[in-house]
């Protein structure tokens, strides 16, 4: 690292701190590295491999107290085959690492792989090795996932063209409102319960990614694991765009709205910047949206040029909502507070 390269990761922040690590290595011609979500290996025969890992820690990612291992199981997979969906590809294979603690039963063990496996089983993906080791403390999950596409098909954040939709392929917060729901111990009633489902249990779009990735209209993509407001910043980035998103147009379930309207909670916030919904985000040309057979909703659209400085994300919208805030709006970041 660089010398007198001092200072907390609180200022660093996560992808700062990235950013560093990336700096140690030069990314072989011709190969995608660091800062999609998979990196893309160009094999023989057509093909490209794709691979991506992601890690679980308890206390940071889950709370051991409330989520069931059937669900941890599930959810610890999912997230990296929609790493996968991501680029359009289709999963292959996966690697398992655990590190727990000896408190733990194989009971729990088996519930784990029971939600580990339908999930990888439904998407073809087979379990292919792993490592496991004992931990004095937390449990630590690792999941490292393989998948492959035609070459030169997968979607790159840094594919959006100018004029292009910004569009989702879900509505947005579910996932956040259920972790508000869990960590403020609100009762939990049915619509309470599903959007907890939906941050427990992740459907990675795997069909939705390879379907959109058929259309060579289809342009950048990646998937919405911090929250649109930095996830659509990553694809702003990445590709030197500049995007307008209409606030009125981010599609919200009934039931958040439910739930939001009892508890006081703004749908909005928890749709821009509360993560984990692992919908797709992608952009297209507008001839190809009026096509599209997956089911998709637009937000917004790639302005034509980069106009000078400023942010990289025009919100649109009634400013007396969150609307009129968003202009702060950040997803999730490891390692800053507040
Ligand atoms: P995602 O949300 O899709 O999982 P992240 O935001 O976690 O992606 O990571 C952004 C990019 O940085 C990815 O390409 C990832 O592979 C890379 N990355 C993250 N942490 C590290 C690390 N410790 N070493 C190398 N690359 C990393
Ligand atoms: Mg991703």
């Amino acid at each position: 690292m660089q010398e007198n390269a001092g200072g907390k990761l609180s200022s660093l922040g996560e992808f700062g701190l990235i950013d560093r690590i990336r700096s140690r290595f030069q990314t072989p011609s011709g190969v995608v590295g660091i800062g999609d979500d998979c990196a893309v290996l160009p094999q023989r025969e057509g093909r490209d491999t794709l691979v991506s890992t992601d890690m679980l820690v308890e206390g940071t990612h889950f709370l051991s107290g409330d989520i069931a291992p059937y669900d941890l199981g599930w959810k610890s997979a999912a997230v990296n085959l929609s790493d996968i969906a991501a680029m359009g590809g289709r999963p292959t294979a996966t690697f398992l690492s655990l590190a727990l603690p000896a408190r733990l039963d194989a009971g729990w063990v088996e519930q784990f792989m029971d939600g580990y496996a339908d999930v990888s089983g439904r998407f073809g993906a087979a379990l292919l090795g792993g490592d496991t080791t004992a931990s004095p403390d937390r449990i630590c999950i690792n999941v490292a996932v393989l998948g492959e596409c035609p070459s030169g098909t997968a979607r790159l954040r840094s594919h959006a063209r100018s004029t292009d939709l910004v569009c989702v392929t879900s509505p947005l917060g579910d996932s956040a409102a259920g972790l508000r729901a869990i960590l403020e111990g609100v009762e939990r009633d049915a619509d309470v319960r599903k959007l907890i489902e939906r941050h427990y249990r992740p459907t990675p779009r795997i069909d939705e990614g390879l379907e959109l990735a058929s259309n060579l209209c289809v342009h950048a993509m990646t998937d919405i694991s911090d929250g649109i407001g930095s996830d659509l910043e990553h694809i702003l980035e990445a590709s030197g765009s500049v995007a307008e998103i209409d606030v009125d147009a981010i599609p919200l379930s009934a039931g958040l709205q439910r739930v939001c309207k009892r508890f006081g909670w703004d749908p909005l916030e928890l749709a821009v910047c509360g993560g984990e919904d692992y919908e797709l985000l992608f952009t297209c040309s507008r001839q190809a949206e009026m096509v599209l057979t997956t089911p998709h909703f637009v937000i917004g659209r790639i302005l034509p040029d980069r106009p000078g400085q400023g942010p990289r994300i025009r919100w649109r919208g009634d400013a007396s909502t969150f609307a009129g805030r968003l202009g702060e709006a950040r997803g999730f970041d490891h390692f800053k507070k507040g």
